[in-house]
Formats: C-alpha cells, sequence, structure tokens
C-alpha cells in the first residue's frame, strides 16, 4: 500500500508544528516560529489565549454538545450578540467556512422560491474567488484547478471580472439572484474590492431585488480592522458568510441574515448536527469578548499601519522580488515579482517564519490579530534575512 494514512490531497511541508506560544509555533524538533499565517487567518487570538481555553475547557467539562432540536441559551446569547454588531436579524451556526457560504447560497435561493420565483437561483461569482472546496462552493468559483475531475459543476453560478462593475450589470438576467462575492479576496491575492464597486452592488441589488451575500469568511471578525469589512464600505450587505477566526481555532462559523433576507429559511428549510453546539459557542463567545470592541479594532488598525508602511518601505530594497503592499487591517499581501511557493518555504525553513502564499503571486500575512511591536520586529529581521538571502533559481 502506498497511499498515506491521511489522504494525500495537502502538499505537506517538513514543518510538523507540536505546541503553540502565543504568536509562535514550536516544531517537533523543538525550533519556534513566527506565526504570520495563523492557521490561515484562524487563530485571531494567537496559540494560547487564556480566555479561549478557559471557556472551552469550562465548556467541556459542563456541556459538550447536545441536538439543535432543543432549546439553546447559549446559542440565543452569541446569536443575539451577533445581531446587535452587525447589519444581521438572525443567525445559523456552521462548522467551517463552506458551510456558512453552503447556508449563504441556500438562504438566497430560497429567498426568491418563497417569493414563487425559483428561476431567479443564479448568483454571479467573481473570477478568483474561493469559497470553500464543498460541491456548491466549488462551483461558485471560477477556479478551473479546483473543478478538475468532479464535474459536472451546481448549476447556478456565473462568474465575472472581480472589481468590475459594467460587467456585473451585463450579467444580470431573469434568473439571477443576487452576488456573492469577497469584500477583500483572500485566496485570490489579498485583493480589496474598491468603494465603488461594493457600493454599486449594493444599488444594483436594490435596483433588481437582488441579494447581496458577502463571503467574510476570511476578512470577517476582526481582520479588516473593523468587526466585518463591510462596514468599512459604508454598506449593509443582505447575508454574510463568517467563519475562520470566529472561533479562534475551534471550527465554527455562521451565516448572518437580514429578516428579510432570511424569509424562505423557514422550519426544515436547513440544519447541522454539530452547528452552534455549546463548545463551539463557548469559543464564540470567547472570541467576541476580545475583539468586539472599538480598543480592540483600533489596536488592530495602527498595527495594520505599522506593518503596511514598513513592508511598502521594505519592499523597496528589492524590486526585482516585490511589487506592491495591498489587503485590510492585517489582511496583508505582498504582491511578488515571481512565484511566492520558494519565498514561502524558504522563510520558513531557513528563517522559522511563517507565512501564506496567495494567488496573483502574493505572498500573504495573516497573523494572529494580537501581535505586538516587538513580533513586528521579529518579522522585519527575519523578512529581511530572508529577502537577503533568498536566491529565486534555487527555489525554483
Ligand atoms: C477559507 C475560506 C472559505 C472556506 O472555509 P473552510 O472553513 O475551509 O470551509 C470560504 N471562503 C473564504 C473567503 C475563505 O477564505
Amino acid at each position: 500500500m502506498s497511499i498515506t494514512p491521511l489522504m494525500p490531497v495537502y502538499p505537506r511541508c517538513g514543518f510538523r508544528p507540536v505546541r503553540g506560544e502565543h504568536c509562535h509555533l514550536i516544531g517537533e524538533d523543538g525550533r519556534r516560529y513566527l506565526d504570520f499565517a495563523a492557521g490561515i487567518a484562524v487563530n485571531i487570538l494567537g496559540h494560547s489565549h487564556e480566555g479561549l481555553i478557559g471557556a472551552i475547557q469550562r465548556q467541556a467539562e459542563t456541556l459538550m454538545h447536545v441536538s439543535n432540536l432543543y432549546g439553546s441559551p447559549q446559542g440565543e446569547h452569541l446569536a443575539q450578540r451577533l445581531v446587535d454588531l452587525t447589519f444581521a436579524d438572525t443567525v445559523f451556526f456552521t462548522n467551517s467556512g463552506a458551510e456558512a457560504v453552503e447556508c449563504a447560497i441556500k438562504t438566497a435561493r430560497a429567498y426568491h422560491s418563497h417569493a414563487g420565483n425559483d428561476h431567479k437561483f443564479e448568483l454571479i461569482t467573481f473570477n478568483n474567488a474561493f469559497h470553500g472546496r464543498t460541491m456548491a462552493t466549488i462551483s461558485a468559483s471560477s477556479q478551473e484547478k479546483m473543478h478538475k475531475g468532479f464535474l459536472p459543476l451546481l448549476p447556478g453560478f456565473k462568474y465575472v471580472p472581480f472589481d468590475d462593475l459594467e460587467a456585473v450589470k451585463a450579467a444580470i438576467g431573469p434568473n439571477t439572484a443576487g452576488f456573492l462575492v469577497e469584500p477583500v479576496q483572500g485566496e485570490g491575492g489579498i485583493r480589496p474590492a474598491s468603494q465603488e464597486f461594493m457600493v454599486g452592488l449594493r444599488a444594483l441589488a436594490d435596483e433588481h431585488d437582488l441579494l447581496l451575500v458577502l463571503d467574510e469568511v476570511q476578512c470577517g471578525v476582526a481582520r479588516s480592522g473593523t468587526f466585518y469589512a463591510y462596514e468599512q464600505y459604508g454598506i449593509e450587505p443582505d447575508v454574510v458568510a463568517t467563519a475562520k477566526g470566529l472561533g479562534g481555532g475551534f471550527p465554527f462559523g455562521a451565516c448572518l441574515a437580514t429578516e428579510k433576507a432570511a424569509r424562505g429559511m423557514v422550519i426544515g428549510a436547513h440544519g447541522s448536527t454539530y452547528g452552534g453546539n455549546p463548545l463551539a459557542i463557548a469559543a464564540g463567545e470567547a472570541v467576541l469578548d476580545a475583539v468586539a470592541n472599538e480598543e480592540f479594532l483600533a489596536d488592530v488598525r495602527a498595527k495594520s499601519e505599522r506593518l503596511r508602511s514598513r513592508l511598502e518601505q521594505f519592499i523597496g530594497n528589492y524590486p526585482d522580488l516585490f511589487e506592491l503592499v495591498r489587503g485590510m487591517g492585517l489582511m496583508l499581501g505582498v504582491k511578488m515579482k515571481i512565484e511566492p511557493r520558494g519565498f514561502v518555504a524558504h522563510l520558513r525553513d531557513n528563517h522559522q517564519l511563517l507565512t501564506v502564499s496567495a494567488g496573483d503571486n502574493t505572498l500573504r500575512l495573516v497573523p494572529p490579530l494580537v501581535i505586538d511591536d516587538a513580533h513586528i520586529d521579529e518579522f522585519f529581521e527575519k523578512l529581511s534575512a530572508g529577502a537577503a538571502s533568498f536566491q529565486p533559481e534555487a527555489a525554483a
């Protein structure tokens, strides 16, 4: 037998973390790595946050799981908190980002079906988007590398260029249900949508009775410097999928919706065995305790500005390697002039700095939101050393 016990769908590297300490990971070999990947934008409180650990420990001892057939004082409390903090009137809890997007897609279809418009099932989505790895969420993405081997796709998605309002207008037709968009494309290369684009989508949705569905799985939960990124565009969505940071490392997501948008999500329309069980809710509560306040958010924005301005200065030293810096909050991307994976591996293996690559040749920086100036200094020491010692030919 040659297949590995872990299904070989990931190109796993040699680094094998066994312990986390705040913003560092410790490998099997005992070495310390600065973690600017954070489980891909998940560990927003770092790896040893006492509030999060304590909440999970206490809840595990009290009540870990019960069915969603029973009333949930825990879930009601967290849902009310999310409603109070956002545009939303109602919340469905999930275990992952893809499930949150699935619920958002079903919510959009049910919205129109509920009004007798079953033909309005198509979501306009955007080139290079990433929405997850289930059948519906790969169907929602234009990226053919995720489709290969899994055809036929689910019908009902039309891809148009990101940030192109004219293309959206041209794509609207009798079957359109709404738009599904990441305000900041993550996997696709840390590309924020423009203000005009997001405001334009909102206006088009209002004009044609379509739903504006946001995928904030990566950019949400304080990552962008506001609780959700849509706040920075001065618009309110109809539906938002959120996950990653929401559990701080515990698998947790949610689909947030207005009362109007959720009109089709009636009894029996959707469900999840684990979604929003008391253990997950406890993790979510601890995360919100830490991040859902103006002081924390202002601190994220301030650290973002420091990191970003130093990055912009730094990349000038290596014009052959780096092109530009983009992003929002502590979701920053450095567009490189080369395919970034070799550089990511070099930083990791030779300088104990963890980053992630993203589409459009982007080096992705999504550190824990609790980094301090010493971590930023350490980051630049490692990045400078890494850039100075990097030999692109050797990496390729
Ligand atoms: C990670 C991600 C997802 C999928 O989340 P999973 O928890 O892996 O299912 C969906 N959308 C965006 C924008 C993401 O970054």
